[in-house]
Order: structure tokens, then C-alpha cells, then sequence
């Protein structure tokens, strides 16, 4: 069965990097044949991650020309060829991780894909989707957090801190976060973080300093750094003896190479993750996207979304995300 779907579709496309102008908002671009293995999906909401900039930028490659977007949910309108081992219907809602999620319609891997149970929306469901996902595993499995600890988490209200300052909670982890401006810190402390520092103002642009004071003076036991290259060098110091740096992402430029030296005065153990490497297999992506999903249906995890963009307003998305103006998600709807 297959609803009609039309041969062109709007979509933002880019075939060099650059910064946000190279996003080109198309109405001509061909719609996609599901091949074995994909449904083809209508997106109604599109997820917009800081990733998607570094794919833009070029700081990590991909060939061009490109659709960029990594998570959207939306309705299955068609199914490719060959085995359905998860059995999706045409008509189903859902929430998918891939690539090539600005625009109106997406052929994506049934492995990938995931129905949204009644009671959590297309918005709420991607707001939370590869965000939350990433942020389990960061504390699920790349340093399992435990109640009591004291964890520095920087960018605390962006998309991903914003979810993750709460999780944090819930495991019962002692949480300072980072954040720029007046505006966030008040955000990050209304999630229950015990102490949040304006890292870009007065005395808290020395917030290695502060993190020490709060510590007593032994710095944290896992530092969780997505900004990358303004703070690397300061979450060597906040971290304490026999403590673990998680270098996740490099919103404001990639750490550069680290003499491996520099770990041993305090035994400092670092971790370079990438969320897909952690949900490569159904059973894992499965585990993890039922973890979300409880957290959601029972109130415990809230989403916020920033703003919804039409997909026509792309660039001034990338502009307000790198121009750090944004807390919680990003969404587009193509
Ligand atoms: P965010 O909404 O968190 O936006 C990035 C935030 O980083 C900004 O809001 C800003 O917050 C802070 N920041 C610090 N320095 C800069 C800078 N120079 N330019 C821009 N922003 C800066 O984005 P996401 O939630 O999409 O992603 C958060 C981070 O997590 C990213 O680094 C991303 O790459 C990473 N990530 C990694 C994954 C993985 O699998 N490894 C998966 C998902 C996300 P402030 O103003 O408070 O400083």
C-alpha cells in the first residue's frame, strides 16, 4: 500500500560548505524511492542539532551534494522492498535517525525507525529524540554516573543540557553546570542543578576556579564537554584525581591533539563518543528508545523547544544556534 506522493518536494540542500548561506531552500528537489529496507516518510517536525552545522561547515565531511538532518517524525507513506522484520504500515506515526531530515519526505532505514506511542507528540518526540538518546548513553555507558557524584556539565542549557541537567538529577548526581548569560543560568538552576556558572561573565569566566570551591577543592568526578575547544584546557583542571573528561562535541571548535602526558598527573581517563556507535544494533536503539520514551510518558524528562522554523527559514536557525541565542530545541517544519 502506498499513499500518493508527489514527484518534487521542498527541501534545503547544499552542495558546498560554508556558513549558513550555502543552505538552499528548494521546491524542485526529487522526492526519494524507498529501497530494501527503508519506509519512505512524510516528516512532519525536523530536528535541527548543532551536527548538522559541522556537516554544513565541513568540519566533518560528507559527500555533496547533501540534505542535512539527522531526526524527524512524520508518517510512513511508503514501504521499500523486501523483509519488513519491524512491521511498519503505511499510516504509522514515527520518529527516524538518519540523514536528510529538511525536507518533506525522507527514505530512511526501518531499522532506524522507531512508532511514537499515544501521548507524546511529533514536537515532543523529536525534541527529545537524538538529544536524549545521546544524553542516556553519555551517562548510561561511557561513565556511568552515580548518585552523590559531582559532575560538571557544560552548555548545561542548550539542546542537549537541557535534557541532560535533568537526567543528571534524577540519578541523584551533584550538577554544575555552564551556561552564557543571565537568561540560561536561571533556566539551568530551575531544572534543580546545584550550582550553575555564567561561564562567558565576571567571575565566573574563571570557572575552573569556582568548580574547585564547590568540590572542596577536588575538582569533579566527570566532566561532560561539548563546547570543545574554549574549554578543554579548564576541564583538565576541574576534573579530580582518577576522574574522566567525556569530550562529546566542538561547538565552539574541536579539541585539538592532546599530548597523552597531560592525563597522567591526577590518572584522568577521556572518552571521545558518538551516540551511533552506542545504538548500532535494534536491541540496543530499542533499549535506549524505551528508556526515553518512559521518561516522557511519566513526566519525569520535559522538553523545551526553542522555536518551530519553516523549513524556509534554515539559515536563521544555524545563525541562532552558533550565535549561542537559543536554549532547549530547535525544530523545523518542512
Ligand atoms: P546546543 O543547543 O547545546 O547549542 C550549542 C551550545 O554550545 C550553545 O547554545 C552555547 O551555549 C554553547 N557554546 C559554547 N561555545 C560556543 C560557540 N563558540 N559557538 C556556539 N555555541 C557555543 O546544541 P545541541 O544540543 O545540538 O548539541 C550540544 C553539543 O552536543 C554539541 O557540541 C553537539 O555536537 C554535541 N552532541 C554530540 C553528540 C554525540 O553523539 N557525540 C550527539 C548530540 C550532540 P552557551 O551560550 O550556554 O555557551
Amino acid at each position: 500500500r502506498r499513499m500518493s506522493v508527489p514527484s518534487t518536494q521542498k527541501a534545503v540542500v547544499i552542495e558546498t560548505t560554508g556558513g549558513p548561506e550555502v543552505l538552499q531552500f528548494k521546491t524542485d528537489y526529487p522526492v526519494p524511492t524507498p529501497q530494501e529496507g527503508q519506509l519512505l516518510v512524510k516528516n512532519n517536525i525536523t530536528g535541527v542539532n548543532f551536527i548538522d552545522t559541522y556537516f554544513r561547515t565541513g568540519l566533518y565531511p560528507a559527500p555533496k551534494p547533501e540534505v542535512l538532518g539527522r531526526e524527524a517524525a512524520g508518517v510512513v507513506v511508503a514501504v521499500g522492498p523486501g523483509a519488513n522484520p519491524y512491521n511498519f504500515k503505511v499510516g504509522d506515526r514515527v520518529l527516524w535517525l538518519n540523514t536528510t531530515g529538511y525536507a518533506e519526505y525522507s527514505a530512511v532505514p526501518a531499522a532506524k525507525t522507531v512508532k511514537i506511542p499515544d501521548g507524546i507528540s511529533d514536537e515532543e518526540a523529536v525534541a527529545a529524540f537524538l538529544s536524549g538518546l545521546t544524553v542516556l548513553t553519555l551517562v548510561k555507558e561511557t561513565y556511568p554516573v552515580q548518585k552523590g557524584e559531582w559532575v560538571l556539565l557544560h552548555a548545561a542549557a542548550g539542546g542537549a543540557g537541557f535534557l541532560m541537567t535533568q537526567v543528571l538529577k534524577l540519578i541523584g548526581a551533584k550538577v554544575i553546570g555552564t551556561a552564557g548569560g543571565p537568561e540560561k543560568v536561571a533556566l539551568v538552576k530551575s531544572l534543580g542543578a546545584d550550582h550553575v556558572i555564567d561561564y562567558r561573565s565576571g567571575e565566573g569566566k574563571d570557572w575552573v576556579k569556582k568548580v574547585k570551591e564547590v568540590t572542596n577543592g577536588e575538582g569533579v568526578s566527570v566532566v561532560y564537554d561539548s563546547v570543545g575547544k574554549d574549554t578543554w584546557e579548564g576541564s583538565l583542571e576541574a576534573v579530580k584525581r582518577k576522574g574522566t573528561i567525556v569530550w562529546f562535541g566542538n561547538a565552539s571548535g574541536p579539541v585539538p591533539p592532546l599530548p597523552l602526558q597531560r592525563l597522567s598527573p591526577k590518572c584522568v581517563k577521556i572518552a571521545r563518543p558518538m551516540l551511533f556507535g552506542y545504538i548500532e544494533t535494534r536491541e540496543e536503539f530499542e533499549s535506549y528508545v524505551k528508556e526515553l520514551f518512559n521518561l516522557l510518558q511519566s513526566g519525569q524528562l520535559k522538553v523545551r523547544i526553542h522555536k518551530v522554523y519553516p523549513l524556509e527559514d534554515v539559515q536563521q536557525a544555524h545563525k541562532d544556534l552558533e550565535g549561542r541565542k537559543t536554549t532547549g530545541k530547535l525544530l523545523l517544519k518542512p
